[in-house]
């Protein structure tokens, strides 16, 4: 019954969703529209208020890594809830989940030895943590001008408003004054895309580095604290870097005194088939954000990972700068600290890496099987996670009109077959929690199958 869903004629019960001002809304996705109302999570399904059943394939906001109803994170917030449900972590007052779980990360990041753990409520608010760290650092240090940031074009890091100026998409800048001046944006690393004719990827990779360092020279080395990247690029169009990428901008940070700050609030825990996104690509950042599966969003949750050096720098010299004065109430939140231990141990237990590695072959294989089809320019990912991307000719340089409305047309027919894919114009995004099984992959591949044809 699931493959036929009818969304027509939608009964939201009087919820017309005129009352809530929803994030991101425009053109399909307006708040004019009746919204889809979610009501119910099983496993890697959601089912809406009529009892539709959905096969979930961004699990939630890429973030669900466990599914819709793992009993032991209920049990772990409600033990938790039971016991102390809030205490703040300010100052030198704090609670047991939150100091556990900043060991288990501490411990469990080994691209590079950590030193300390600093609690958010998200991702947004990790990447904000991280400016005002790096500035922190840099007037510790006497630096006061080394100041600037550089972001990618396409990067996602959030909406607040020093990471949406750090998100390199037009949408989160117009209309709101962005990007903040400290931030600077360079080559989105795009091979299908943005490569010249003839170009090898490490070539690629070589004139993107080199891209980046005349944008240092440029500006004055003196004047640039960071640079920032998702080891794959989620929001903006799933964009894993191409080979030797990382190599040859990790060289180029580190000539210069920058600070990297890897952006793993999507590539964390598993979905890229290592434990964290730097493992993959061989980074070895100076600070590292994450959110999202940290708890698989059971829980509001986001953290940013210190190195020795840069809080051996905030310690030694916050006697003569004053405190790091930063931080929000529900910083080390109990209990989301509890649920976040526990989702920890199930990836653990459960050899989550392992699982992804063994699943995903099946959804990437799955899925590029259909790269031949007239309509599809690129489906690129890797691990649980992957794009589709449509143009005309097979060109990334020939998009469809947007007012022929391809991508949501296609989106619209995977919602009417059961399945909610994520939309962003042309492009196709998917990151199924990584509990996904084997026969929900092939009900996930048959309903794509039969979008795509609908859609051609
Ligand atoms: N960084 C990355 C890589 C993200 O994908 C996101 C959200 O999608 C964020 C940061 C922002 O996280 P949040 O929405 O929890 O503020």
């Amino acid at each position: 019954a699931c493959l036929e869903n009818d969304i027509s004629g939608t009964d939201n019960k009087g919820f017309k969703g005129h009352d809530m001002l929803a994030p991101f809304t425009a053109g399909w996705q307006s708040t004019d529209v009746d919204p889809l109302i979610i009501e119910k999570s099983e496993g890697s399904h959601v089912y809406d208020m009529q009892g539709r059943r959905y096969l979930d394939t961004l699990a939630g906001l890429w973030c669900t890594a466990l599914g819709g109803n793992e009993p032991r994170l209920v049990d772990a917030a409600t033990k938790q809830l039971n016991t102390l449900p809030f205490y703040h972590s300010f100052w030198n007052r704090t609670t047991k989940p939150s100091l556990d779980l900043a060991k288990e990360l501490l411990d469990m990041f080994t691209a590079k030895k950590m030193a300390k753990a600093f609690f958010t409520n998200s991702g947004s608010e990790a990447n904000d943590t991280q400016v005002k760290l790096v500035w922190y650092y840099n007037n510790a240090l006497g630096r006061p001008n080394k100041k600037k940031f550089i972001a990618r074009a396409k990067a996602y890091h959030g909406s607040t408003l020093i990471s949406a100026s750090l998100t390199g998409l037009p949408a989160l800048h117009q209309n709101f004054d962005l990007p903040a001046p400290f931030v600077l944006h360079t080559d989105c690393p795009h091979y299908w895309r943005y490569h010249l004719p003839g170009e090898t990827e490490e070539e690629f990779s070589t004139r993107l580095a080199k891209n980046l360092e005349d944008l240092i020279l440029k500006e004055g080395p003196e004047t640039i604290a960071a640079f920032i990247a998702e080891p794959v690029m989620g929001a903006g169009g799933v964009i894993p870097p191409p080979a030797t990428y990382f190599d040859k901008i990790q060289a180029v940070v580190k000539k210069y005194d920058i600070l990297f700050i890897a952006d793993e609030v999507i590539c964390a825990f598993g979905r890229l088939g290592t434990m964290f996104g730097s493992d993959k690509y061989n980074i070895k950042p100076d600070l590292v954000s994450l959110a999202k599966a940290l708890s698989s969003a059971y829980m509001p949750i986001g953290a940013v990972l210190v190195s020795p050096e840069v809080s051996d720098v905030i310690h030694s010299q916050s006697n003569k700068l004053g405190s790091f004065s930063h931080g929000f109430t529900y910083s080390g939140h109990p209990v989301a600290c509890a649920v976040a231990l526990e989702a920890i141990k199930i990836y653990k237990e459960q050899n989550m890496v392992e699982r992804v590695n063994r699943i995903s072959p099946k959804f990437q294989e799955g899925l590029k099987a259909f790269s031949d089809s007239p309509i599809i320019g690129e489906i690129r990912g890797i691990g649980l996670i992957l794009a589709t991307e449509f143009v005309n000719n097979k060109s990334p340089n020939d998009p469809f009109p947007p007012e022929w409305g391809v991508g949501a047309y296609f989106g619209a027919q995977c919602q009417k077959n059961g399945m909610l894919v994520r939309v962003a114009g042309d492009t196709i995004m998917m990151s199924p929690p990584f509990v996904v099984t084997p026969e929900e992959l092939d009900e996930l591949i048959s309903i794509y199958g039969k979008a795509l044809r609908e859609t051609e």
